[in-house]
């Protein structure tokens, strides 16, 4: 017994093989094109968290450990 299932990617129906190392979706194509929207927004998400920001931080720590030291000398 197989049963039908719509592919989250491109929405034909396709027997479903539960044994199917690219379930829930139709084929290898349709899981890579997932994962492949997937890690866009991973990406886009991440970005500010990316190299550059993380030198941002690290400049306004040394800038707020600065004004931290600054004050203490008031
Ligand atoms: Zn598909």
């Amino acid at each position: 017994m197989t049963a039908e299932r719509k592919c989250p990617t491109c929405g034909t129906n396709f027997e479903h093989d539960p044994a199917s190392q690219w379930r829930p979706f139709c084929s290898r194509r349709c899981k890579l094109a997932d994962l492949g929207n997937w890690m866009d927004g991973v990406y886009r998400f991440s970005r500010p968290l990316g190299v550059d920001d993380l030198e941002d931080d690290e400049a306004l720590l040394n800038q707020l450990m600065a004004d931290a030291a600054a004050s203490r000398e008031d």
